[in-house]
């Protein structure tokens, strides 16, 4: 008897960057920001924690805690093990067996495997060549295949690129598809759509404390929505689905709203840095809204070349080979990659 689903037999595993490194720019993780302060207090639980009882199943105290960083009611939150976990959620709720899942590509890869380990069938609407995006297309494509969930990744990774409100806002007049808008780079930019999910029946926004609130490590990211879908997706949550540990920090972390502005303007100032440094280079990099910047460069295997060096980027293969993703670092870090470069591409020349 044949054990394994068919489609997890052609799957591939995430794999990660197990090289050792000085400076790791490849995963857009945000700067230990928080976390200091938290250690440096010690974890001293509060009511309601209990380290040999359950965690609160709801999480009660973060979702309130998230519900003032917001200004939403923490009614419409539902926390997770990362936003990644609350993707999966929406696979498992709304895809059934060849149900389309619709998004542009490229985008986040989870979107494409989620919608494989449950049978969806995942259709990507090529972006421009710029890798701005095209909404007509999307809405016309949407009515032609009836896609039960639709995935916007706002700002997008790897492109950097930001699909503005009023185009979202398009998208929603137009399909009854389950919406769902990723926000995991949104603090970096303008535009999110938490403040409209009580004003649709199809929106769903997810977020993370992986990226703006450097805690890429406690595994923490929210969805936000209507009542109705939220009452759903809790229908299929797994119990105790968020360990007391990352209850704790998220609800520490996310207090600390001074800091994390002057973190978010830190990473904007970086990346016009780096962005202006990338156009010195016979590099193409594109705008970008996240706290990464991806570009295009000729030099083969350069994330390698800069591998040698200590330095991790991101790099890319199939159709967007020769494309690369690096995060926004501290300006020594920034500093640091921009030398290396330097040097590649004297190398190159000679
Ligand atoms: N969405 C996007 C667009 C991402 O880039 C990432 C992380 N790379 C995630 C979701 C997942 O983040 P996490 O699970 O850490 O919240």
């Amino acid at each position: 008897m044949e054990l394994v689903k068919e489609n997890i037999k052609k799957l591939k595993e995430y794999k990660t960057n197990k090289v050792s490194y000085r400076i790791k720019l490849d995963a857009n993780e945000g700067k230990n920001l928080l976390f200091p302060d938290i250690q440096k207090e010690g974890i001293s639980f509060l009511e309601g924690f209990n380290i040999n009882l359950y965690p609160d199943n709801d999480s009660f105290l973060l979702r309130s805690e998230i519900g003032k960083y917001l200004n939403i009611n923490p009614n419409n939150i539902i926390p997770g093990n990362g936003s990644s976990e609350m993707i999966e959620l929406v696979m498992k709720t709304f895809i059934d067996k060849g149900d389309i899942i619709l998004s542009f590509v490229p985008t986040f890869s989870m979107y494409s495997i989620f919608s494989q380990i449950y049978s969806g069938r995942f259709i990507g609407i090529k972006s421009n060549e710029d890798f701005s995006t095209n909404m007509d297309t999307l809405i016309k494509k949407a009515k032609e295949v009836n896609p039960k969930v639709i995935f916007l990744c706002n700002p997008n990774n790897p492109t950097g690129y930001l699909t503005n409100k009023d185009e979202i806002k398009r998208l929603l007049d137009n399909t009854d598809s389950i919406i769902v808008v990723d926000e995991a780079y949104m603090e970096f930019a303008e535009g999110s759509m938490v403040d409209e999910v009580l004003k649709y029946k199809n929106l769903i926004v997810l977020r993370t404390l992986s990226k703006a609130l450097g805690l890429a490590s406690i595994r923490l990211g929210y969805m936000v929505s209507n009542q109705d879908i939220i009452d759903i997706i809790n229908k299929v949550k797994s119990p105790y689905n968020l360990n007391a540990i990352s209850q704790y920090i998220g609800i520490k972390a996310l207090k600390n709203r001074e800091k994390i502005l002057a973190y978010i303007e830190e990473v904007k100032k970086e990346r016009s840095y780096l962005y202006d440094n990338l156009t010195k280079f016979p590099i193409k990099p594109y705008e970008s809204n996240g706290n990464f910047i991806f570009f295009k460069s000729n030099v083969t295997g350069l994330a390698k070349k800069l591998e040698k060096e200590g330095i991790l980027i991101r790099s890319f293969s199939g159709d967007l080979e020769g494309y690369y993703r690096v995060t926004v670092g501290s300006r020594w870090e920034n500093e640091q990659f921009i030398k290396s470069l330097k040097e590649i591409f004297k190398n190159e020349e000679s």
